[in-house]
């Protein structure tokens, strides 16, 4: 699948995934307080522990850049993570593919072993940073057991749903059950640990105010929010 704006798709194992819950009230999402970022509550790993990360593939210097903003989290998170050539490794990273994506969390146990955990597809020397560190971040994110902002249960993002099946099918190729899994669905209460919905999360994609009413709108966030940092170490403690 062709992904020119770098979004990154969910993936879960066959029979996984979240329920979806019914698109709440639009409410003003502003008003919410700033803090959070939403992690999958079966998903989690334990804290403190080790994971193993290893390439399948890719460019020396890229992969030394990955492992750099990666680490990021580490800062907050009381995890680890051990880069090199691993027969097994926990988080299985592929520089060909298709666009951006990850598992969440332990989900990745359930990928056959020969296979990917994580597509990082299209970074090269000339990749901008701001770029390169974005994805990473936000991929990485999910590794440890993050989903998406948007989808955060507590997200009040006053979408135009037919504005934005109609932009993610011209720009995406993406059908409804696509779009509406990755762009509007938000998870059940039950199914994650979340606060208030945090516009600059790492984990929320960019809102475009076309295709939103009033004009709503996020921009691209490539840095890990105050509420990210927070909210990790809370889920992570001891770092
Ligand atoms: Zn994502």
């Amino acid at each position: 699948m062709s992904n020119p704006y770098g979004l990154c798709v969910d993936a879960y194992p066959p029979g996984e995934g979240f329920v979806a819950v019914e698109s709440a009230q639009a409410t003003d999402p502003r008003a919410a307080p700033r803090e959070e970022l939403a992690v999958s509550s079966n998903r989690k790993w334990q804290t403190g522990q080790e994971l193993r990360v290893s390439f399948l593939n890719g460019d020396t210097e890229v992969r030394k850049r990955i492992q750099r903003h990666a680490e990021t989290w580490l800062e907050f998170a009381n995890l680890k993570f051990a880069f090199g050539n691993f027969g097994r490794a926990e988080i299985r990273i592929s520089c060909q593919g298709a666009g951006y994506w990850s598992y969440v969390g332990t989900d990745a146990l359930q990928v056959d072993p020969r296979e990917p955990t994580m597509v990082l597809d299209g970074f090269h020397g000339e990749t901008d940073e701001t770029e390169l560190r974005r994805v990473v971040l936000h991929e990485f994110g999910h590794a440890i057991g993050c989903v998406h902002e948007q989808a955060s249960p507590a997200a009040r993002i006053p979408w135009d749903a037919a504005k934005v099946y109609d932009f993610y099918q011209k720009w995406q190729g993406w059908d409804r059950e696509t779009t509406f899994n990755n762009v509007l669905r938000r998870y059940p209460g039950s199914e994650v640990h979340h606060t208030p919905h945090d516009p600059d999360s790492i984990m929320q994609y960019a809102v475009p105010s076309e295709l939103t009413h009033g004009g709503f709108s996020i921009g691209w966030n490539s840095e890990l929010s105050a509420g990210d940092r927070a909210f990790i170490a809370q889920m992570y403690p001891g770092a």
